[in-house]
């Protein structure tokens, strides 16, 4: 294959978003990706082949620092782990750009304030049709545009739950999200959150970017392209070479421009991999910083009162976003889950007969809550050889106790007389970020606020290993705005 004028590695949030804003700007484009494109098959709406016999996760195992070897809830296919994201696309909160005190210690300011990202938030609401209403959330920064589309429509059940929270002087609000819903529920009857989409149902980075930049001719994706490591010249100014596998062959390709946009653990690893004290690593931070937010499941459950909703995500609650409501630190953000089932709750709770999940799952309206977890260098992403050891210290946790308590209480009131909770499991990574930060100081960031490599000008690290902070709020939309604010400034640099 000729050598292209920019290479992007990955085809999920960041890379596909990378490359819609790069359309049409002339250079000759490759995305290699290492995985398939997913197809139409039943088990994409069977929970029982998603969640108990894992069908979507990946072959590959991680370890805990120190720790036992797991399956990981990371997923390699065009689109990356988009194609089974929940499809929430919130923006950052105007408050997230700058230093946030909270319980757990202090959230560090961006390089730059909302402002800056605000107008490409917009172009990328518009890239993945969000659907959404502006007005009802407290927290909801400036908008320079409307959402495209209306919000998708409470079923009656949520709708209850909307106006018993309101009755309570709280201010829930209709949730942003990349779905189309008459389309999603023609495949199917089900929610989106962690089901792959096969179709065009669901707003994700092969669907809504990577359709666009494909319309360009000079654009093309590579599958099954594993890429295994990148080279630098021996006075490591530039990235010479990329190394990677695709059928059983060893490829090369040397493009101008690099752009990494594995996920920000396989971009951190990739760099590791790369030399001996990583490339792109004079700061010693790739890898470091490593933020997956602190979450837990929690169940309002009401044994007279069914709860029929197929899809349920429709409403968030922000009110605990900025304070704890008695003018204390921030908590975080609360938003549904997608409808949970049996099969869902007997994947992560042994103990229970299958029977009693069944009455729970019935009978439940099912929340998420999320808390920041905060950025520490000790948290960490590292490799041994070919794989992965994840050491997440988890910080904040005070956070997360405190919503976990205020929203038990909240409903409770509003009439739930059994309400159960618990965290996440540690290693499902799906808010993975900070591995690869930007900062403006080249000693302790790797990407400036273009996301370029203070070490090595001709690369890029474009996915969530770039964000900062994590706030409280889903991260695609922060990473697509970014990626679309980076095209830009590749385009008006000349770079391409
Ligand atoms: C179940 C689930 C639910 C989620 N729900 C939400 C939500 O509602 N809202 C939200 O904002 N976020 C959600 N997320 C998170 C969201 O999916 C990520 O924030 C987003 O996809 C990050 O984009 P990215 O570009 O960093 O990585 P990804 O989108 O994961 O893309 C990385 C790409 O790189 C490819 N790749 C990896 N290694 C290599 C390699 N060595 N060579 C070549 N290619 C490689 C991968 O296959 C993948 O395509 C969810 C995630 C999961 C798993």
């Amino acid at each position: 294959m000729a050598n292209p004028d920019i290479v992007i590695i990955g085809s999920g949030i960041g890379g596909a978003t990378l490359a819609a804003g790069l359309a049409g700007c002339g250079a000759s484009i490759v995305i290699l990706e290492r995985g398939e494109r997913l197809t139409p098959i039943p088990e994409a709406r069977d929970t029982s082949a998603i969640f108990l016999k894992g069908h979507f996760r990946p072959k590959e195992m991680w370890r805990e620092a120190g720790g036992a070897p797991f399956n990981p809830g990371n997923y390699y296919y065009v689109g990356g782990n988009s194609k089974l994201y929940g499809a929430v696309l919130y923006r950052y909160r105007k408050e997230d750009f700058a230093e946030l005190e909270h319980f757990g210690g202090v959230s560090p300011a961006w390089p730059f304030p909302y402002e800056e990202l605000e107008p490409w938030y917009s172009k990328a609401e518009q890239l993945f049709r969000v659907r959404g209403s502006l007005g009802d959330d407290p927290t909801e920064p400036h908008h320079s545009q409307p959402y495209p589309f209306p919000p998708v429509p409470d079923e009656p059940p949520i709708a209850r739950a909307r106006a018993e929270l309101k009755s309570l002087g709280l201010h829930p609000a209709s949730l942003p999200l990349g779905v189309d819903i008459e389309t999603w529920l023609a495949d199917g009857k089900t929610g989106w959150d962690a089901f792959p989409n096969t179709g065009a149902g669901k707003m994700d980075g092969e669907s809504a970017a990577l359709a666009e930049a494909l319309k360009d001719g000079n654009v093309r994706l590579e599958t099954g392209a594993l890429v295994e490591r990148l080279e630098a010249t021996p006075d490591g100014k530039s990235i010479t070479a990329i190394r990677y596998r695709q059928g059983g062959a060893a490829k090369t390709l040397s493009p101008k421009l690099v752009v990494l946009s594995a996920g920000a653990i396989n971009s951190a690893a990739i760099l590791l991999r790369s030399a001996e004290r990583g490339l792109a690593n004079s700061s010693d931070q790739v890898g470091r910083n490593f933020m997956n937010h602190n979450s837990a499941a929690m169940l309002a459950i009401d044994p007279r009162r069914r709860n029929n909703s197929v899809y349920q995500k429709t409403l968030s609650l922000n009110d605990y976003y900025l304070s704890d409501g008695k003018g204390g630190k921030p908590l975080g953000n609360v938003q549904l889950l997608g409808k949970i089932n049996g099969d869902m709750l007997s994947a992560n709770v042994k103990l229970t007969p299958r029977f009693a999940l069944d009455y729970m799952a019935a009978h439940s309206v099912d929340w998420y809550l999320m808390c920041e977890d905060l950025p520490d260098p000790e948290s960490r992403i590292m490799v041994d050889g070919s794989g992965i050891v994840m050491q997440w210290r988890r910080t904040n946790m005070e956070s997360l106790a405190g919503l976990a308590k205020v929203m038990r209480e909240n409903l409770r009131a509003s009439g739930y007389p059994i309400v159960l909770s618990r965290p996440f499991d540690k290693r499902t990574p799906s808010h993975q970020c900070g591995t690869v930060r930007m900062g403006n100081d080249p000693a302790s960031a790797p990407l400036d606020p273009w996301c370029r490599s203070h070490d090595h000008r001709n690369l890029f690290v474009m996915d969530a290993g770039f964000l900062p902070t994590s706030a409280a709020v889903n991260p695609a939309l922060t990473v697509a705005a970014q990626a679309l604010r980076v095209a830009d400034y590749m385009r008006r640099t000349e770079l391409v």
